[in-house]
């Protein structure tokens, strides 16, 4: 493998029965910063069937091109399909680095994908950056159960290829005024036989009282403070008064009280809300790091000496079942 060829940041924009996430725009607003920092250019890669307003998208938020592949069979998610498609674009052009999202159609592709053109991946990464002089990517992810975090470079083979948690990275500011049809490059593709194995016959949504953890602006976090599962309703209440998601800390996960996918956390998932009240959660390390970043902190609990009031805006000491419900009153008398 010759690595000189290889040259390019690509971004895998994923979308989702015709949607673009916002996953791929949070990974070009990092891959900008990163193909500015080794001048080489920044192309978004979107699969899909009439998508050309999104593939516009992809320039407003950052891209310097976008190769759109448009197909019938990739109207909706296949692995097969889409792994083909890519990895024949790939072995094409040749990109240095590839980005994907960790969702879980990424933790699908990705790995394919890198199995097949022969390179390999690191899953899961919370940090991206590049070495001094020799550009290559540094992909950092938390490893040993979240007791660590490792580095990891790819310096033999191409493209260096990572998957990245959603909520990491900011996107950049929409620019429409980046938007120019003459910067999508719209291809074809020929599939093997392989691929009619799977057809997507219908697509049926799941219907939650809850918002995707990783977009909601406000969430109303508990942790063992809050004591069962019962006495999550009187967070349900306030999250609801503010329009906002339940969430919790790993101890409130591992009690059963909340579903696994509303866990925040190294190992759970990282939210950076406009307001975030913690209820009943110490601020263990590996909670923070999943909150941290949060616009505003509101930390409820009876210990003045718990951790989590080092990062919080404001801090209320005392019984999360006396303080919690006085909340929700007084921003339903609002
Ligand atoms: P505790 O630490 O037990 O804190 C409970 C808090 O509630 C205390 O501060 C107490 O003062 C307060 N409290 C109790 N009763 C009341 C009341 N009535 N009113 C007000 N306050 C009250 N944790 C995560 O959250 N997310 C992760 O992703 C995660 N990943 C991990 C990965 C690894 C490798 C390891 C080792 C641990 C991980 N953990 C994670 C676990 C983490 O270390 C903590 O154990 C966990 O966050 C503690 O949860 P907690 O704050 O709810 O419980």
């Amino acid at each position: 493998m010759n690595l000189n060829e290889y040259k390019g940041v690509w971004v895998y924009a994923e979308q989702r029965d015709g949607e673009l996430q916002k996953i791929g725009l949070e990974l070009l607003g990092k891959a900008r910063e990163i193909a500015d920092g080794i001048n080489e250019e920044l192309t978004a890669v979107l699969l899909g069937n009439n998508m050309e307003e999104s593939a516009k998208e992809l320039l407003a938020y950052g891209a310097d091109k976008v190769i759109y592949v448009e197909d019938e069979k990739l109207a909706h998610f296949t692995t097969d399909a889409f792994t083909e498609a890519i990895c024949d674009l790939i072995e094409k052009d040749k990109p240095g680095m590839m980005l994907v999202g960790a969702t879980y159609l990424g933790r699908d592709l990705g790995p394919r994908i890198a199995a097949r053109v022969g390179t390999g991946l690191t899953a899961d990464c919370t940090a991206l950056a590049t070495e001094e002089g020799t550009g290559h990517l540094m992909m950092t992810r938390p490893a040993f159960g979240g007791n660590l975090m490792a580095t990891i470079m790819c310096t033999d083979h191409r493209p260096q290829m990572a998957t990245v948690r959603p909520g990491v990275f900011d996107m950049i500011a929409k620019d429409e005024s980046r938007v120019d049809a003459a910067k999508i490059d719209k291809r074809t593709t020929t599939f093997s036989a392989d691929v009619d194995r799977i057809k997507v016959l219908d697509v049926i949504k799941e219907l939650k009282d809850t918002v995707d953890l990783t977009e909601a602006q406000f969430i109303v976090s508990g942790g063992r403070g809050v004591g069962s599962a019962e006495n999550f309703e009187i967070l349900k209440e306030l999250a609801h008064e503010l329009g906002g998601t339940v969430a919790g800390s790993r101890a409130s996960i591992d009690n059963g009280w909340l579903d696994h996918d509303l866990q925040v956390g190294q190992t759970g998932k990282t939210v950076r809300p406009l307001v975030y009240v913690a209820c009943g959660i110490s601020g263990a390390i590996q909670h923070l790091a999943g909150m941290q970043d949060s616009e505003y902190v509101i930390a409820i609990n009876k210990d003045a000496d718990a951790p989590i009031h080092g990062v919080a805006d404001l801090s209320l000491i005392g019984d999360l079942n006396k303080l919690v419900p006085e909340f929700t009153a007084q921003l339903k008398a609002m």
